[in-house]
């Protein structure tokens, strides 16, 4: 059983059968806490034992602005009743409604639907070498990076871990320390075509690109006739305060590639690149089925909606500006705090000390958190976090990263 151990929450009737079932029929490839979520509302989640937690971790980033935010439930439940799939053979208005609110908030383009992170990266992979037949097929990535879970996407995650025994990877693929320009053009030859990279790296512990870094690959690109692909599947959609990350930057990628965020909790994942590239996806050369469906759609556009008439980005700043002084606090009052990172609702909280022990710590005060990279936890509260929950957020990882380090002491 790949249950993660948790003594503060005994196991109730209702959560042990449900773990029976899993047991017995479900793929055992997640390690799960022993907790049944049935309902969610906002940052708050509920289990099959009626506890309340605060989720500030809500849908491992997917779930953009809460627990099923009103807008988007509406959006979708009228949509499900009128049209549910059809495929791409035909229009729907909401398909082109949606790449229109994209490109207008991006640079412009167009998009490509699909239905996740990974497949957003296969389509950006397929775009660099269709461009040149294939005779630019190698692409530089960075360590620390993650692209997904598909081969194509899992070669190009620069992380050995993901990548054992599983056999030959994907072709073409060099991978180059993150932040170092000099690696890069060493990397680079004359079948280079791409370089991908997230403009803040998301599992490889919530790190913004450091100072020049983007604008050297951007250079580059220009300079060898390369393709600058951002991973936005964790960081773009609005989550830190502009609509995608790159905007931090000032440089501008020729293919961003969106998921997890873009649909607010329901499946979907988009690339987005110039008019000029996008013709090189060919018809026939690439697809998906339920690509730009009309829920995905539906959803897509209700949260872009959501957060413009919400004023949701404004509220990021000053939800980010509370989490940084609360943080800043912690840090000077707690060394085992090393390091604190916030950009908008994505920030990483580096520690000294074990990670896993401090998230089990969070749960037992109802508080949902991650940790990534062994000691970095990792927060992506939804954008309409209120400013109470930032405080009992942060009262309660406080709390617990000083318990665990009291242990550790002890
Ligand atoms: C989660 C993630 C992916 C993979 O997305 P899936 O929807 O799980 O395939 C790719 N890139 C980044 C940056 C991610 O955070």
């Amino acid at each position: 059983m790949a249950t993660i151990d948790s003594a503060s929450h005994a196991i109730g009737p209702k959560t042990r059968r449900v773990i029976e079932t899993f047991d017995r029929y479900v793929v055992p490839n997640y390690r799960r806490f022993p907790i049944c979520l049935v309902k969610g509302e906002g940052s708050r989640v509920w289990d099959a034992e009626g506890r309340e937690y605060l989720d500030l971790f809500p849908g491992w980033g997917c779930n953009l602005l809460g627990h099923c935010p009103g807008p988007v439930v509406k959006a979708v439940q009228e949509q499900m009743a009128r049209l549910i799939h059809v495929p791409n053979t035909w229009y729907t208005e909401l398909q082109g409604e949606w790449a229109k609110l994209l490109a207008e908030r991006s640079f412009g383009g167009q998009a490509f639907f699909c239905n996740s992170g990974t497949e957003a990266n296969e389509a950006a992979i397929k775009l660099v070498r269709l461009r040149t037949n294939g005779e630019k097929y190698k692409i530089v990535t960075f360590q620390g990076g993650f692209h997904g879970r598909t081969m194509g996407s899992v070669t190009a995650t620069a992380q050995p871990k993901y990548h054992e025994g599983l056999g030959p990877m994907l072709a073409g693929f060099h991978y180059a320390p993150h932040g170092d320009l000099a690696a890069v053009e060493k990397l680079i030859d004359d079948r280079t075509g791409g370089i991908m990279v997230e403009p803040i790296l998301g599992e490889g512990g919530v790190v913004p690109a450091p100072a020049g870094f983007l604008e050297g690959l951007r250079r580059i690109c220009d300079e060898r006739d390369l393709l600058l692909v951002f991973d936005e599947v964790q960081c773009g959609c609005g989550r830190t305060g502009k609509w995608f990350g790159y905007q931090h930057f000032g440089v501008t990628p020729d293919v961003i590639t969106l998921a997890k965020s873009l649909c607010a909790g329901v499946a979907g994942g988009a690339m987005l690149t110039t008019v000029d590239l996008a013709k090189h996806l060919r018809p026939g050369m690439h697809a998906a089925t339920f690509g730009g469906n009309p829920i995905a759609a539906a959803a897509g556009v209700a949260a872009i909606r959501m957060i413009e008439e919400e004023g949701l980005l404004e509220h990021v700043d000053r939800a980010a500006a509370a989490f940084r002084t609360r943080l800043a606090a912690l840090a000077d009052s707690c060394d085992v705090v090393r390091d604190v990172r916030v950009m908008g609702m994505m920030i990483g909280v580096e520690l000294s000390i074990d990670g896993a022990a401090v998230v089990q710590a969070c749960l037992d005060r109802n508080l949902l958190v991650n940790a990534t990279q062994g000691r970095i936890i990792r927060l992506l509260p939804a954008m309409n976090v209120t400013q109470a929950e930032v405080e009992e957020g942060c009262d309660k990882l406080g709390e617990a990263i000083r318990e665990v380090a009291a242990r550790g002491a002890a």
